[in-house]
């Protein structure tokens, strides 16, 4: 059960979700976004509409971008300042995939700080790896209806074939071991620095990825309501 949120309810800080791909974080976050009323930020997102609108952020990044290289940090962080400034983020807002390293959270610390809002919460999707590859690797879409279905978890009645329009089952490239095993452990790399700076904060508050989405849901609740 999905506790609700109250109207007056304001988040009034920064949510900072983190956690392994394929564990449910970006369906979590804007979940929380959507239940608050808050804005969803992503840097992707925000990147691509400078593109579109020809900022002069966005034409230093498009170049950057089309050689699928990794947007510096110097326009990354000016992105999302300009982004928290606008009055949609003044009760709050929730943050997927930023910040990526600790130079980057200490800066955003010291900005939320500057903008007034109570320290950040970073929600942590703690997850057994084994059984986060098993989720990944065992998914499958029908070509036909794009029904999802999981070997494991949620197979389908009959052998490789939808249940509901006997449409063939097809797994994405992405969503292959050979290349979802060395994005994960790329996360693991990259990520436990950052989770252990906000450890030592007591920023961190670990969530077991491993519950249904509605637990998931549930949990991130409490914790955004018990956070100080
Ligand atoms: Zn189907």
């Amino acid at each position: 059960m999905t506790p609700d949120v109250l109207p007056h309810e304001k988040l009034d800080r920064a949510v900072i979700f983190l956690g392994p791909p394929g564990a449910g974080k970006g369906t979590q976050a804007k979940e929380l976004a959507r239940k608050f009323s808050a804005p969803h930020l992503s840097t992707g997102d925000m990147l691509r509409e400078h593109v579109a609108q020809g900022t002069s952020l966005g034409q230093r990044a498009q170049p950057i971008m089309a050689r699928g290289e990794l947007v510096p940090d110097s326009i990354v962080l000016r992105m999302v300042a300009d982004r928290i400034d606008r009055p949609d983020c003044s009760h709050g807002f929730v943050f997927d995939g930023f910040p990526r390293t600790v130079a980057q959270a200490q800066w955003l610390g010291e900005l939320l700080k500057q903008h007034g809002f109570k320290p950040p919460l970073v929600v942590h999707f703690v997850i057994d790896p084994g059984l986060l590859l098993r989720r990944i690797t065992g998914r499958r879409t029908c070509k036909v209806g794009g029904e999802i279905y999981n070997l494991y978890d949620r197979p389908p009645k009959f052998d490789a074939r939808c249940d509901n329009d006997g449409g063939e089952l097809e797994q994405r490239l992405d969503d292959r071991e050979e290349i979802v095993g060395p994005r994960l452990a790329a996360y693991e790399r990259q990520t436990a620095p950052l989770a252990a700076y906000y450890r030592r904060l007591g920023r961190l508050r670990d969530v077991d990825a491993s519950k249904s989405v509605e637990e998931v849901a549930a949990r991130v609740v409490e914790i955004v309501r018990e956070a100080r």
